[in-house]
């Protein structure tokens, strides 16, 4: 994955450059952006290209239009805001078809250095299904593909799989990033490796337990998903998130792994699912009535002592239901942890991501995914379709 070209490799003054950026950003009633992380990502490639005279035409999806025009998920606004942000005018091209006569012309318009960014591209039915005509369409408005949409990487669609095999395509910087943070944390890592796996569900998390456990020198595992393992271990788990079909598993995967994972010793338990619920620590056994939302304070100690000799991090999943403040402090002082360690941090995961920038620590760690889904993928060990398809070097 390290071996893929990047926008830096490719001659692109004076050409037109297709970028697939990820602008799928939360839009209030009015159609305000309220939070622009993923345009201030976006800028580092934009202004190479401005700034070494190529025609930038950006092209992105918003929302799940599901394959028509919907005026609310129109990337207008986004146009708007980059247009500030650059300082000059990118030309919005109003297409409900994407690559219409309006953003045809706009295109041919174009002098170096110019900015044009195309309709929302799940307008058209055929991106999610990677439809070859409208890979062809957009693919005929440049001469340059640049994806740095990382979000989507995970997804094989025409306007970042498809547009590739008619162009050639390139890394831009986040995409470059995200590869070179998750790809030397899982697979070329500075050891001692350390992963500390969370959130709700066994289910949802084998690959990336499986896949993990081969690469790390420990695997710790909190959230609720240590509740299951806890069960596998005889232990009684009251009310807890539980999966029964997943016990065997993780029987199996202790047996296996044997010291190599590292489970909560104590819990926070409470007798609702509710912030102002009533709550005990306790060890061992959980009791009837009661439910784990948390790690304890002794598994916090524990947890902070495996991660103290880390050299890299991977952190993927929340330590307990950080959404409810009485519930949130394992997952505050792992980050909180994590932020002062002289070591590569690397968040994967959507619900990760937001409890490290809930702490406001996010600009701590060395690298927080842009994507949830994609870096889940990716921490599966699997090959992302959106990467794949960029040339090799
Ligand atoms: P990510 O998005 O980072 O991959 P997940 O989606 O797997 O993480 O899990 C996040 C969710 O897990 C959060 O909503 C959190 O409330 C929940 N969670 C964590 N610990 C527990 C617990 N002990 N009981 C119930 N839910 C939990
Ligand atoms: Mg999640």
């Amino acid at each position: 994955m390290l071996n893929k070209k990047t926008l830096e490799d490719v001659e692109v003054r004076g050409k037109r450059v297709l970028v697939r950026c990820d602008f799928n950003v939360p839009l209030d009633a009015d159609g305000n952006i309220t939070d622009e992380n993923r345009i201030v990502g976006a800028m580092p490639t934009i202004n190479y290209l401005v700034e070494n005279g190529a025609k930038v035409i950006l092209c992105s999806h918003m929302g799940k239009p599901k394959g028509e025009p919907v005026p609310s998920m129109s990337l207008a606004p986004v146009a708007k805001r980059l247009s500030e942000k650059l300082g000059k005018e990118v030309v919005f091209a109003a297409d409900n078809e994407v690559v219409g006569e309006n953003a045809k012309a706009a295109v041919a318009a174009m002098a170096e250095g110019d900015v044009v960014l195309l309709e929302n591209t799940r307008y058209r039915k055929e991106e999610t299904k990677n439809v070859a005509e409208f890979s062809a369409e957009l693919a005929s408005l440049a001469d340059v593909f640049v994806n740095d949409a990382f979000g989507t990487a995970h997804r094989a669609h025409c306007s970042n799989v498809g547009v590739a095999e008619h162009l050639p395509a390139v890394g831009g910087y986040l995409i470059n990033k995200e590869i070179e943070f998750l790809g030397n944390a899982v697979n070329n890592p500075v050891r001692p490796l350390v992963a500390v796996l969370g959130g709700s569900k066994v289910s949802s998390k084998i690959s990336v337990i499986e896949n993990l456990l081969k690469k790390v020198d420990k695997l710790i595992i909190g959230g609720g998903m240590a509740y299951t393992f806890k069960a596998a271990m005889g232990q009684k788990t009251g009310n807890s998130l539980l999966e029964t079909d997943y016990i065997e598993y993780a029987k199996k995967m202790l047996e296996e792994a044997g010291d190599k994972i590292v489970l909560p010793i104590d819990t926070v338990v409470a007798d609702d699912f509710n912030n102002d619920a009533n709550t005990q620590i306790v060890e061992g056994d959980i009791p009837e009535g009661w439910e784990g939302l948390d790690i304890g304070p002794k598994s916090i100690e524990l947890f902070k002592s495996v991660l103290a000799d880390a050299k890299t991090v991977v952190w993927n999943g929340p330590m307990g239901v950080f959404e409810m403040s009485n519930f949130a402090k394992g997952t505050n002082e792992i980050a909180a942890m994590l932020a002062e360690l002289d070591a590569v941090t690397v968040i994967g995961g959507g619900d990760s991501v937001a409890a490290v920038n809930q702490a406001g620590l996010g600009d701590k760690m060395s690298h927080i995914s842009t994507g949830g889904g994609a870096s889940l993928e990716f921490l599966e060990g699997k090959e992302l379709p959106g990467i794949v398809a960029l040339l090799d070097r």
